[in-house]
């Protein structure tokens, strides 16, 4: 593995690199829409631009989200990515309703596409600088293992089966003059942007509302405290992902005898354990002598069904 400074310069390279590619395509295929008069690639163009503007919200999210803690904001500034996901959505969904009017209104008055050869070249540029980005990414992932390159790839797979579709669409409006293929292609890629909005939007929703964290993470939790010799058993254990902060709160119990002193040295144990599992997690205790009844939060869920 190389080092945490390395991997953090590597991944800012390949990002950075895709900004640039993406604004570069972005361009040519403003020209391309306007000369060609086709909404499939007007719609690759939104692609574009919303990869942009997605790289950018992200990049603006990440600074502040990871500012420290601050007099007003004491719990940090994580849940702005969840914010910043919701407007890239609206963005992209906004975008993707647009062309699929325009689509629909197209089916009724064909509007020829002219400059096709024109557009073919611009979109085969597209297509070749698409696959140089996704060749690159996977070096730098094989390197560095970040999430992010990884999942920013997987975007880029999916452009490479947009772009090839476009090509095949002025193939088809060059050679055979079927004009409405062209906006049948445009409203099944704006389909797809509209799925790909709902998909980040309904996450960013997620976080916002206090989703609860996998249930392979609650156990992973569960178990790395129960099996400490002192600890009796946890009970309501909440988990939520603040910004890629987990934050865990649970009832620690306790033997009822010990010294405050004691049971404080305790629970701090349990939070260095957690925290050896999950560096960049939150912990919130409140200590309780076993056996007591309380009013507890996993009667009353599991009461509901
Ligand atoms: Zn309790
Ligand atoms: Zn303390």
């Amino acid at each position: 593995m190389i080092d945490k400074a390395t991997a953090d310069q590597l991944n800012k390279r390949a990002s950075l690199l895709a900004i640039a590619v993406s604004g570069f395509l972005c361009i040519l295929k403003i020209f391309a829409a306007l000369y060609t008069g086709s909404l499939s690639v007007l719609s690759s163009m939104v692609d574009s631009l919303s990869d942009i503007i997605g790289s950018i919200v992200t990049f603006f999210a990440i600074k502040i989200s990871s500012l420290p803690a601050s007099e007003n904001h004491r719990y940090g500034y994580g849940k702005i990515e969840a914010l910043s996901a919701l407007f890239q959505s609206a963005f992209i969904a906004a975008s993707a309703c647009f062309i699929i009017f325009g689509g629909i209104k197209r089916f009724k008055d064909t509007t020829s596409i002219e400059q096709t050869s024109m557009g073919l070249v611009i979109m085969m540029i597209s297509l070749i600088a698409t696959f140089a980005i996704i060749y690159y990414q996977k070096r730098v992932y094989r390197k560095t293992q970040s999430q992010a390159i990884l999942a920013d790839s997987a975007h880029y797979v999916v452009d490479i089966a947009t772009n090839i579709s476009i090509i095949t669409t002025l193939l088809v409006v060059k050679y055979f003059k079927i004009f409405w293929f062209d906006s049948l292609v445009a409203i099944l890629i704006s389909s797809y942007l509209l799925y790909t909005a709902y998909k980040l939007a309904a996450d960013a929703i997620r976080m916002i509302l206090d989703v609860e964290l996998s249930k392979e993470i609650r156990s992973q939790v569960e178990t790395s405290i129960t099996k400490l010799p002192f600890v009796g058993d946890i009970h309501d254990l909440r988990t939520r992902n603040i910004g890629g902060v987990y934050n865990f709160e649970f009832h620690l119990e306790l033997d009822g005898a010990l010294s405050l002193n004691q049971a404080h040295a305790y629970a701090h144990q349990v939070e260095d354990d957690l925290k050896k599992l999950y560096p960049r997690s939150q912990v919130i205790i409140h200590q309780e002598p076993a056996g007591i009844k309380d009013d507890r939060l996993d009667e009353k869920i599991k009461n509901k069904h």
